[in-house]
């Protein structure tokens, strides 16, 4: 065979090799969803569930200079249920657990930026110290804040049993929506622990979507009751953090972990 014929068949082969995984890779997108929980004046040591004001900002302002499309939980859900596409450079932004940090240190930027973005409250901790009260989370809301459900007393739900659960996933919805007047759509676990139970009964409550860390079955968000999202912390205060987290591939090279 002449040299160049053989050149040819080569280059096909790695043509087709290519296109193969390109397409597949391709097909891997997940829109990242991040999850934050404290958001504080500075930097707390080890901390690794608080960001500080100057790094949400950074990370905010990453998202408005890279032209990102940032979507409610709701827009996610109902393209994943309607398998249809989004674009690849979409993104949302939850927090858990309520804390008042949130509303005075949070909030303000995500005004400033006009982001969405869903808090998950534990509905037994409104009120208390250093939670949020009733009134910050409706002046939120009227600002394109979504609040969803995060249990009623955040516990471990794989240890509870059935009908524990159900207090905790379906009591927490009703509670909620009873303070403030309208349907709670999502749901998110406390620790990111789960079980076929709470996954049950969270669609049985008529939950949209269930968040968990990254624990799960699945690993590319094609289980509205697993959705994976991807934390973000004081360290992502460089390009190229935030970047790997934010492309829509980092699930490709995250380990999954068991659910409970
Ligand atoms: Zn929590």
């Amino acid at each position: 065979m002449k040299r160049f014929q053989r050149v040819v068949i080569i280059l096909i082969f790695i043509g087709v090799i290519a296109a193969t995984y390109g397409v597949e890779f391709y097909g891997k997108y997940t829109v990242p969803i991040i999850m934050y929980h404290n958001a504080e004046p500075s930097e707390r040591k080890g901390a690794l569930n608080s960001v500080s004001n100057k790094n949400f900002e950074y990370q905010m302002a990453f998202l408005k200079r890279h032209k990102f499309n940032v979507i409610s939980l709701t827009d996610l859900a109902r393209a994943i249920r309607e398998k249809s596409s989004l674009p690849h450079n979409s993104v949302v932004i939850t927090f858990d657990d309520g804390y008042a940090d949130n509303y005075h240190h949070a909030f303000p930027i995500l005004k400033k930026y006009g982001f969405p973005a869903t808090i998950f409250i534990v509905a037994s901790l409104i009120e208390h110290e250093n939670y949020l009260t009733w009134d910050q989370i409706k002046e939120m809301e009227f600002s394109g804040i979504d609040f969803g459900s995060h249990t009623l007393t955040h516990p471990y739900l794989p240890d509870l049993t059935r009908d524990q659960q159900r207090k905790e996933i379906i009591g927490s919805k009703e509670f909620i929506e009873s303070r403030l007047g309208h349907t709670i759509h999502h749901f998110s676990y406390p620790i990111g622990g789960f079980n076929e139970d709470s996954k049950a009964l969270a669609e049985e409550a008529g939950y949209l979507s269930a968040c968990t860390t990254n624990r799960g079955y699945t690993r590319f968000n094609e289980d509205l009751y697993e959705l994976k999202r991807i934390r973000f912390g004081n360290k992502d205060n460089v390009y190229w953090n935030v970047f790997v987290k934010l492309f829509g591939y980092y699930n490709l090279f995250r380990k999954p972990v068991n659910p409970y």
